[in-house]
């Protein structure tokens, strides 16, 4: 039996500039693959091992008000995105 492996595309850890963004990603993007946050940022793709990247990112709260908003998640009044647009 072959072995099966789930990749969680919601669970991949997209940083820049120091915040964690999130992206509708129909697929594993590959290492200099544009992708355009939620939030409307777009970076290339680098795929790296450097675990201090991840140390202290911060939410990028735009992203995190958009994805709520995706998946009919609650999004509380004073929801820190809400500010930013
Ligand atoms: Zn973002």
């Amino acid at each position: 039996m072959p072995l099966s492996v789930l990749l969680d595309l919601d669970r991949l850890h997209l940083v820049a500039h120091g915040e964690r963004h999130r992206a509708a990603l129909a697929r594993v993007p590959r290492p200099g693959d544009a992708i355009t946050m939620l939030c409307g940022y777009t970076d290339l793709v680098e795929y790296t091992g450097r675990t201090a990247d991840f140390v202290g990112v911060r939410t990028c709260w735009p992203c995190d008000l958009a994805y709520r908003r995706q998946l009919g998640l609650c999004v509380p009044p004073d929801h820190p995105g809400a500010r930013r647009l």
